[in-house]
């Protein structure tokens, strides 16, 4: 389904990202994923990937730090040939309420959400607009369309993230690139360990259960397919039921 084309994932390392990668592979997709720092779970990632029978590289870098993704950037071009499909995964939280938040602490989940989306856009804006054709995909949350106690920072960067979407939506629309967003809710990862047991939890979800992140993984692959190429603008939230009005 997407033989031939190239995947770039940010926060390919683990959860999510691990995921997106594998899914790509498994679809026939080359990749190069970004993480901040070379773990063993980096090197898994890379392996199960390439299990695939498909190039799958690791690139270390901090998706907040503007020359950081243009440096990795360059090497993913000069390797890989080029670019077809950006997936904006990386992200982390720093979860308290706004009283306590530091400016340093609103400014580092910004910096990695929402500008490091913009950071890697940017990279492949010129490449995508010279071929006509790329698929970007930001995962946001639905934090980002209903807000959250005690996350000001990550639901502002994840609104964000939306907005960001559908601007660049409406502006390479016309050069046949299209740019989604994914919303998931709760999702099995290191992200939301601390909380994967609670009941309280789990009775607001109408389907009990955090989301698999090969669910997310597998609509990401759907949206960079051929059979999604009028899709562009769009947010679709993967929470198993929990914002559903
Ligand atoms: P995770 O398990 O905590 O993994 C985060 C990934 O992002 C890791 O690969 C990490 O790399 C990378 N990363 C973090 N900061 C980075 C930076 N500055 N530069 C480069 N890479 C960086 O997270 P996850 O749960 O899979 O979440 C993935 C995405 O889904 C995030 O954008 C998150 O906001 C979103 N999301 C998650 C949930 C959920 O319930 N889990 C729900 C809604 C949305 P290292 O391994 O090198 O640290």
């Amino acid at each position: 389904m997407l033989n031939g084309k190239v995947a770039v994932v940010t926060g390919g390392s683990r959860g999510i990202g691990r995921a997106l990668c594998i899914s790509f592979a498994k679809a026939g997709a080359d990749v190069a994923f970004l993480c901040r720092r070379d773990s063993e779970e980096a090197a898994a990632t890379r392996e199960e990937a390439g299990a695939a029978g498909v190039r799958c590289e690791k690139y270390i870098c901090d998706v907040s730090d503007f020359d950081e993704v243009k440096a990795a950037f360059e090497k993913i071009i000069a390797e890989f040939g080029t670019v077809d499909i950006l997936v904006n995964n990386a992200g982390v939280t720093c979860d308290k309420l706004l009283l306590s938040m530091k400016p340093e602490e609103f400014d580092r989940v910004v910096k990695t959400n929402l500008y490091g989306t913009f950071n890697t856009i940017k990279q492949v804006y010129p490449i995508f607009c010279r071929k006509r054709s790329g698929r970007i995909i930001n995962i946001s949350s639905v934090s980002g369309i209903i807000g959250n106690a005690g996350q000001a920072n990550y639901s502002a960067s994840k609104a964000g993230v939306i907005a960001l979407t559908k601007s660049i939506a409406k502006e390479l629309g016309p050069r046949n690139i299209t740019c989604n967003a994914i919303a998931p809710g709760f999702v099995e990862t290191d992200m939301t360990a601390a909380f994967a047991a609670s009941d309280e939890i789990l009775k607001s979800i109408p389907i009990r259960r955090f989301a698999r992140p090969e669910e997310i993984a597998s609509l990401a692959v759907y949206l960079a397919g051929d059979d999604a190429a009028c899709i562009t603008g769009s947010v679709f939230t993967a929470d198993g039921g929990l914002t559903c009005r």
